[in-house]
């Protein structure tokens, strides 16, 4: 795995050593000598984890830290921070700053890469969720995230993997402060039936437990697929650098060392339960965003939201050039009636048929979609309006000529629709306007009587003219 590094310290000898060690394991670096510069660097060219000097003039490291961490632009980018302070209190105000971790200089080879790659693992986890989130953005239907910062810590549902009582009250006494509510498994079967069995934010586990290893429960964890987000946090002694090492190699995202720090371990779970809880914040919002921007739950069709970020993007696209585009609406004719005299089961029957009608009817590369109750609308790129008009009579036909069945009613029925249609106006356009001539023509349908196909033209409404229908046959 290779990953961009920045790296940020005054002092040119530390850039230069920590340069080279990641140089030598292939990680791609650019190097920063003060907190101005680091912050610019991150807007420019991002990269995928920071590791961050604390004591610099000017901006300390816990500022730099701060920002980077408040900027929804760069909240998501794992910060480091490395620093000749060993006082936990020193530590646990970078973790409050948002620092993901630390490293004690001088530093360790074998630390050093173990926590760069298993932060950086975990930033590819959530940078795809960013991207779909951007892509929802763009599509207007989702506003933009908060930071990873303005997540709540508290309150969040921990298990606790120990076979020792003693230790797994003490921690939980600590976790209590934060309204954690803490389960305890003394087993790794136990464990992992706890979580299946409710949501959790984060396990704390033992390296040591008595019978059993606790190693096997993180690659447990790590392997399936619904606990694979969950972050594991790891309790162990100063002598198990080894197993540390492979725990972290195993995807277990921080420990703390025994004997455990009070406002370490509290500040290291919190750092932990952000950003689980940012990463599914991301995550629901991509799929609320999905049903509001994509679906209509009755036909499956696109729904007006997406339809009309669709449309704006089609004729940016065209704009300036001398391209086709054409719209029809159409809206069925009486459709109060046949709610009211099959019921509103029969009604949802017609709407799905009429949707597999006009799929049928028009080209896969044409767009469907439901855009009010009883009105859809095909957005038909490269069409002139005289083969919009004449795929919108053939259409009528279509639905006019051969009777819709509800299996809801158990019967068969005549339905009948009106569609307007409408060209983009090559000097000059816009979505909304272009909807609105549609919508006009579609009304003048509806005006004239019904089951039939209304064109708009500079010069007013003018029906489909009935030659187009024979022309249809060939179409
Ligand atoms: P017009 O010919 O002027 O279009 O008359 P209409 O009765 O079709 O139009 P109107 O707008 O008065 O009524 C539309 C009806 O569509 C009212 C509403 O209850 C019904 N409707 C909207 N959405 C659904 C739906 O999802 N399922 C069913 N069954 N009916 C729906
Ligand atoms: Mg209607
Ligand atoms: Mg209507």
């Amino acid at each position: 795995m290779t990953a961009r590094v920045l790296v940020v310290d005054d002092l040119l000898p530390n850039l230069k050593l920590l340069e080279a060690k990641l140089t030598s394991e292939y990680f791609q670096v650019s190097v920063a000598s003060s907190g101005d510069e680091a912050l610019a660097l991150l807007q420019s060219e991002p990269p995928d984890i920071v590791l961050l000097d604390v004591m610099m003039p000017g901006m300390d490291g816990f500022e730099v830290c701060h920002r980077i961490k408040s900027d929804p632009k760069t909240t998501h980018i794992p910060v480091v921070m490395v620093t000749a302070l060993s006082e936990t209190a020193d530590r646990v105000r970078g973790l409050e700053a948002g620092a993901d971790d630390f490293l004690t200089k001088p530093v360790d080879d074998r630390a050093l890469f173990a926590r760069v790659r298993s932060l950086v693992r975990l930033k590819m986890t959530i940078d795809e969720w960013r991207l779909r989130e951007q892509t929802s953005e763009h599509f207007g239907v989702m506003e933009g995230s908060l930071g990873l910062i303005d997540e709540s810590a508290k309150e969040a549902n921990v298990l606790i993997v120990e076979d020792r009582e003693i230790y797994a009250r003490r921690f939980a006494e600590i976790l209590s402060v934060e309204g954690h509510d803490c389960v305890t498994a003394a087993t790794i079967e136990g464990a992992i039936e706890q979580l299946r069995s409710r949501e959790f934010d984060l396990a704390i586990v033992d390296l040591k437990l008595r019978d059993e290893d606790a190693l096997m429960f993180c690659s447990q964890v790590r392997s399936s697929d619904d606990l694979r987000n969950l972050p594991l946090l790891v309790i162990a002694e100063e002598s198990e650098v080894s197993q540390l090492a492979t725990a972290m190699d195993l995807g277990c995202n921080d420990y703390v060392v025994r004997p455990v720090d009070r406002n370490e371990l509290l500040a290291r779970c919190r750092t932990q339960i952000r950003r689980h809880r940012y990463q599914i914040r991301l995550r629901d919002n991509y799929e609320k965003s999905l049903q509001l921007a994509l679906t209509d739950s009755l036909t499956g069709l696109y729904n007006r939201r997406y339809l009309e970020a669709h449309l704006s993007g089609l004729m940016d696209r065209i704009a300036g050039g001398r391209r086709y585009l054409s719209v029809m609406m159409l809206d069925i004719d009486y459709f109060k009636n046949i709610n009211d005299t099959h019921g509103h089961a029969a009604g949802d029957d017609v709407l799905r048929e009429l949707c597999e009608r006009v799929m049928a009817n028009v080209r896969s590369f044409d767009t469907v979609a439901r855009y009010g109750g009883e009105e859809f609308v095909v957005v038909m790129p490269e069409t002139d309006i005289a083969v919009a008009s004449a795929v919108a009579e053939r259409l009528r036909h279509n639905i006019a000529d051969l009777p819709f069945k509800s299996a809801a009613a158990d019967t068969q029925f005549k339905v009948t629709i009106s569609i307007g249609v409408a060209e983009v106006d090559m000097d000059g356009d816009s979505t909304d306007a272009l909807l609105r001539r549609a919508d006009e023509a579609l009304y003048g349908a509806k005006g004239a009587g019904r089951n039939q196909v209304m064109i708009w033209e500079k010069d007013g409404l003018r029906p489909v003219e009935t030659s187009v229908t024979d022309a249809v046959a060939q179409l």
